[in-house]
C-alpha cells in the first residue's frame, strides 16, 4: 500500500482524507491515509496534502512541531504534494506577510487575501491544464499568485491571476478541491505522480 499523509495541524482535514480515499479507489491504489499532527510521520509518506485553513496558524504549528523541515525534505526528494488555499500560502516562497513563515517549496509570491477583499467566497468553472473538463472551483477568502518563478507552470487562472500552479512535485490551488465531489485534482497531484504503479 502507498501511504498518503494529510497535514492535520489545523484546517480542512477530513474532506481531504475522503477525497484521497476516493482518488485512490479510482486509480486502483491501495492507500493508507494518515493524519499528521507531529513529526516522524512525513518521512514515511509517499505523498502529502497540505490543507487550507489559516496560514498564520498552520505555519506556526508546523514549525513548533518540527514538521516544516520534514515537508521541505519530502518536496526536495521529489515526492508529490497537493497544497490548497492556506496550504498554497504556506508552501510559497513569499506570503508577503511576516506572520507566515513559508516553506519555500513553491516558487511563487502570494497575495494572501487577493479575492477576499472584494468578495469573501465565490465559485467558478475553471479550465485546468491536465483535466479534460472544467473544474468546479470553490474559493473561500482565497489567495492569488502574484509572481511566478521560472520553473512554475500555471495550470489555471481566474481574473487574469494564477489560481492553480505546479512547481515540480508541488501542485497548489487557491481554491478548495476537497469541498466538491470531484477528486480529479487529488488524482492528478498525488496518484498520477507516484513513482510506484497501482
Ligand atoms: N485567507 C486564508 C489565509 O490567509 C486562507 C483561507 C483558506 O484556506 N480558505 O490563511
Amino acid at each position: 500500500a502507498v501511504r498518503i499523509g494529510v497535514v492535520a495541524v489545523q484546517g480542512n482535514v477530513s474532506e481531504h482524507v475522503t477525497a484521497i480515499e476516493r482518488a485512490a479507489a479510482a486509480t486502483g491504489y491501495d492507500a493508507d491515509v494518515v493524519e499528521i499532527r507531529e513529526s516522524g510521520t512525513v518521512p514515511e509518506c509517499d505523498a502529502l496534502a497540505l490543507p487550507g485553513g489559516e496560514s498564520t496558524t498552520i505555519s506556526q504549528l508546523l514549525a513548533r512541531e518540527g514538521i516544516d523541515e520534514e515537508i521541505v525534505a519530502h518536496a526536495e526528494a521529489g515526492k508529490p504534494i497537493l497544497a490548497t488555499c492556506a496550504g498554497l500560502i504556506v508552501a510559497s516562497r513569499d506570503a508577503q506577510d511576516d506572520r507566515v513563515e513559508t516553506l519555500d517549496i513553491l516558487d511563487v509570491a502570494v497575495d494572501r487575501n487577493a479575492f477576499g477583499r472584494q468578495v469573501d467566497s465565490f465559485e467558478a468553472g475553471l479550465d485546468v491544464r491536465g483535466l479534460d473538463d472544467p473544474f468546479h472551483a470553490v474559493f473561500i477568502r482565497a489567495p492569488a499568485v502574484d509572481d511566478v518563478g521560472d520553473g512554475v507552470e500555471v495550470l489555471a487562472s481566474w481574473d487574469d491571476r494564477p489560481v492553480a500552479v505546479r512547481d515540480g512535485p508541488v501542485l497548489a490551488t487557491a481554491f478548495h478541491p476537497e469541498l466538491t465531489d470531484d477528486y480529479r485534482l487529488h488524482r492528478l497531484a498525488l496518484f498520477d505522480r507516484l513513482p510506484v504503479e497501482a
